[in-house]
């Protein structure tokens, strides 16, 4: 698989909890390093899910997110290799992290904070500036809410990958994120678009999954992935052994689901 000319920085965002970020996050990472590229999952929400997903350390105090947002600790000594897979790293978040937005409120130019430390990490940007070590993608894991945090994360993204759950409410609140986006990009990042939209949990055994799927074809069209993620106990099982499904059951469905949706990903040109 060709790397891309530049890292692509992308904000995995979606306010509603549950709808399979983190799982996303880590399983189409750990898929992009398998498939040979060089990958950095930030960890933006204080309950570390993509951490533990990672079998990265995430107790209070471990070097984190936390410590890149709040004293500018430099992203690339605080991102720790894992375990599953070479060529994959994390910085992982620990609870820590749910103080930053109050501590951040009087900074300026807080929510500039995470694009600042991208923006200093050597192994980020074009082949020529970056040389080998370059990093291909880095994915940005948000807590289930549009704070201080996701904008930080917009802010400091050029792309915008949002999943949502094939269920009855899927499209609600969708809305406001949108919203939110457009904001970003008139005010404090223009280069923002949402590039992927990627339906999770699809039981295709049930016309509303089906009628939900058709829903967000009709409204994005082009952005969503034809790759759909399906229900499979594996990928919840996955993270309890610190692994992603990609090596806990490399030939399961959601393993399967996840390998085709991040080399579909891969071949999107970002505008
Ligand atoms: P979010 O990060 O948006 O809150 P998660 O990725 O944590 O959502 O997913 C919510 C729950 O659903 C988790 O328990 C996760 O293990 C489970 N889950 C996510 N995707 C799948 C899937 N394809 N099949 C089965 N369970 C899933
Ligand atoms: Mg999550």
């Amino acid at each position: 698989m060709p790397r891309p000319e530049s890292t692509r920085v992308v904000v995995v965002a979606n306010q509603k909890g549950g709808v399979g970020k983190t799982t996303s996050t880590v399983n189409i990472a750990a898929a992009l390093a398998q498939l040979g590229q060089r990958v950095l999952v930030l960890d933006l929400d204080p309950q570390g899910n993509a951490s533990t997903a990672l079998g990265a350390a995430h107790s209070r105090g471990v070097p984190s997110t936390y410590d890149a947002l709040v004293d500018g600790t430099p992203l690339a000594e605080i991102a720790v290799a894992t375990e599953d897979l070479a060529n994959l790293w994390v910085v992982p978040a620990t609870i820590d992290l749910a103080g930053a937005e109050i501590e951040l409120v009087s900074v300026v130019a807080r929510e500039n904070r995470l694009a600042k430390a991208l923006a200093a990490h050597p192994a980020i940007g074009s082949a020529e500036a970056a040389g080998e070590e370059r990093l291909d993608y880095v994915f940005i894991d948000c807590p289930p809410s549009l704070g201080l945090l996701t904008l930080n994360a917009l802010v400091a993204s050029a792309e915008v990958l949002i999943p949502i759950q094939a269920e009855y409410y899927a499209l609600e609140g969708l809305g406001q994120l949108l919203e939110t986006i457009e904001m970003v990009k008139a005010h404090l990042n223009p280069r923002l678009v949402v590039s992927t939209i990627l339906i999770t949990m699809y039981d295709a055994r049930t016309r509303l999954a089906a009628g939900v799927a058709d829903e967000v074809r009709e409204h994005f069209a082009d952005q969503v992935l034809k790759t759909t993620i399906p229900r499979s106990v594996r990928v919840s099982e996955a993270p309890s052994y610190g692994q992603t499904v990609m090596t806990y059951d490399p030939a399961s469905p959601g393993a399967l689901s996840y390998l085709e949706a991040a080399r579909e990903f891969a071949r999107q040109v970002s505008a």
